[in-house]
């Protein structure tokens, strides 16, 4: 399959331990999502606020399922409480599969 410019390249590579830089990442994606090339299909949380929501150590992961309309494939983004970050594409099927849980209230994590 040849590499899809809108999915293939949101991944930024870490520069440090983690082999994905997190804020960078997820930056990318929310630009891909607001230039209408990438659409966010179930989360956890909004892509916005799944950093805050790591940072506050109240929930040990924090998934993202985004669909990417330039290719059409999915792309997981995975956050984990002190654990590495996963960016891979996924099978649709594995949304309604996933083992969704409980998200704490936003008012105990959000920034604003
Ligand atoms: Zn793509």
């Amino acid at each position: 399959m040849n590499v899809c410019k809108t999915c293939d390249s949101a991944g930024v590579p870490g520069t440090g331990p983690l082999p994905w830089e997190i804020d960078a990442t997820t930056e990318a994606l929310i630009d891909r999502v607001a230039a209408g090339r990438m659409l966010e299909l179930r989360g956890d949380v909004p892509l916005e606020d799944m950093i805050p929501l790591l940072e506050s150590e109240l929930k040990y992961t924090i998934v993202s399922f985004v669909d990417c309309l330039d290719c059409e494939r999915v792309l997981f983004w995975g956050l984990c409480v002190r654990g590495n970050p996963i960016l891979r594409h996924a099978d649709r099927s594995e949304i309604e599969h996933w083992r969704w849980s409980t998200v704490p209230p936003r008012r105990r994590w959000a920034r604003k």
